[in-house]
Formats: C-alpha cells, structure tokens, sequence
C-alpha cells in the first residue's frame, strides 16, 4: 500500500473542505488556534511511519487522553472498573448531565466526559502524584518525553469548567467519586490540556492496533482487554455521532474538540489526523472525511 501517495491526495483534496466547520471557542487557548492547520500521520504495526501537513506539531489532545487513563487503569484494575462506568453508546452530548440522573450516577461510558471523570478518579485513587503518572505513562507510550501539560490551558478550562464541575459533583453526591471534586476537576483539566502532535498520537496509540502490545512486544493491554476498548472506541469514541463514524469510517476511533481525532486499524495501523474547525457534535469536520477518504482508498475498515 502506498500510503505518502494516499496521504498526498487526501490531503489535496480535503483543502475543499476547510471553512465549513467551526473551532472551538469555549476556552481562549483553543479559540486562539489557527483553523487552517491539518495534519495526518500513520504508524503500521511493522514500524512504518508515514506524515503530511502539521503532523508534527503539538496540539491540545482534549478528550483524546481519555484513553491513556482508560487503558491505564483497565490494566491496573481489570473488570472490576466496570460496576462505577458503563460500556453502553451516549445519544446525548458529551458534556451532558440528562442520562447521568437517569442512570443514578453510573456514566454511560468512559469517553464522555462523566464517565471520563469516574475514571479520572480512579486514576487519583491508584497513583500517590496522578498527573505525574499519567503523564510518564504517555511520554513512554509515545517515546517523546517532551510531552507537557499546557498550565494555560488547564487554568482556562478550570475557570470556565462550570459544566464538568457539575457532572462531578452530581457524581460525588451519587458516590461515584472518591476522591475530592477539586483533585478530580484538576487532574481531568490536565490531562485534556496535554499536548501531542499527529505522530505522537500514533506511536502511542499503536499498541491498540497491535493487539495491546508495544512493538517491543511489552503488554500494554491483554488480548481481550484490548479488543474491549477497541470496541468502546467504536460505539462511543465520537460520542452522540459514533453511529455516523462507524457508518462513514468504520473503524474504532477517539476525538478531541482540539480538532485531533485518533483512529485505529486493527491488526495494521493507527492514523492521527488533526484539523481544529470542528462539525456541530464537536468531532474534526475535516478529520472526519480524512478518515472517511482513508478507509475508502484503502479499503482498510473493517467492515
Ligand atoms: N476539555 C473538554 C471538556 O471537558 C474535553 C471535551 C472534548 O474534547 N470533547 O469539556
């Protein structure tokens, strides 16, 4: 497969494409991003890498991160994370409180952003620094031990917050919670402010394609573990329009309203594409048919 010369008429051709989305402004630091960026990267499970456009340049992941502290603390605790989340698809948006009441507390899943907080709070049970955790588990997982949090950005998302420090307390009065809603917010806010760029993503990210294990052969995840959250990256990884990536894409993947969306080939590959102007559900609308273009070249869905 030759995937510069795919890459290359992708990236031509989704120029046309640009200015039909909007990015996202609920924070300055995201609002200040030049909309025109575009980035894509490929890593295969034989250690090819393939990039055009921005892919190297860092960008504020967002809810990507809900997977590294979902594969994180799957791993550490097993099953048992399964009786304070749910593994069922959201038809609400991700920042929503309606299903949260409904469901006594029990978040629906782990990508939107109630359940990402349950796990938040389990990745604060389990660590003594959580932040600092966290983060070395993604410098490793990526091999670039240049990946930062972005102060700015978690401060901004902590004053304007309003809507997650809700959920979280909703979840702390449903005993969802153990830790404080404060240290919850805080490690949350950080973890949506982390900054990677396209190849980044796909390094550390691989792993899910690659049958939870690093090319080094290192279990990340065991086999069944990691055809789980593949399987959540498909029915919930674009949260209230996973439905219309499944159809469109057809394969697992997880957003950001950074604009980045990670998407993975099982068995082959992980491709990052990053374009902040985002549709109306808050996923990449160029990232979006980036994706869809791939799978469509390539027939490499699986479906
Ligand atoms: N920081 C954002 C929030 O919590 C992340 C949401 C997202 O990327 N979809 O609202």
């Amino acid at each position: 497969m030759d995937y510069n010369m795919i890459l290359e008429s992708i990236y031509t051709e989704s120029q046309k494409c640009f200015g039909k989305g909007k990015v996202s402004s609920y924070i300055p630091p995201l609002a200040r991003i030049d909309s025109k960026k575009y980035g894509i990267a490929i890593k295969t499970v034989t250690g090819e890498e393939y990039k055009i456009g921005d892919a190297d340049e860092p960008f504020s992941i967002q809810s990507i991160s809900k997977v590294f502290t979902l594969t994180n603390i799957f791993h550490a605790w097993g099953n048992k994370i399964w009786k304070r989340v749910g593994k069922e698809p959201s038809s609400n948006q991700f920042n929503s409180l309606i299903e949260l009441e409904k469901d006594h507390g029990i978040p629906r899943n782990p990508f939107i952003n109630a359940g990402a907080l349950v796990i938040t709070d389990m990745v604060c049970e389990h660590y003594d620094n959580p932040k600092d955790s966290l983060l070395d588990y993604i410098k490793k997982l990526s091999g670039n031990n240049n990946i930062i949090y972005n102060e700015e950005m978690a401060a901004s998302e902590a004053e304007f917050g309003y809507r997650n420090a809700a959920v979280a307390n909703f979840l702390k009065s449903s005993n969802n919670l153990k830790n404080s809603v404060q240290d919850v917010l805080d490690t949350y806010f950080h973890q949506c402010s982390i900054e990677m760029s396209c190849i980044d993503l796909c390094r550390a990210c691989l792993f899910l394609a690659n049958n939870g294990k690093s090319l080094e052969d290192e279990v990340l995840l065991g086999f069944r573990q990691n055809k789980k959250i593949n399987s959540l990256m498909m029915v919930c990884g674009l949260y209230n329009e996973a439905g219309n990536f499944a159809w469109r894409v057809g394969i697992p993947g997880k957003s950001g309203i950074g604009g980045g969306i990670v998407a993975i080939v099982p068995g082959k590959l992980a491709i990052t594409v990053w374009s902040p102007e985002l549709n109306k559900n808050g996923n990449s609308f160029v990232g979006f048919k980036t994706l869809e273009s791939f799978t469509t070249l390539t027939k490499e869905s699986i479906f």
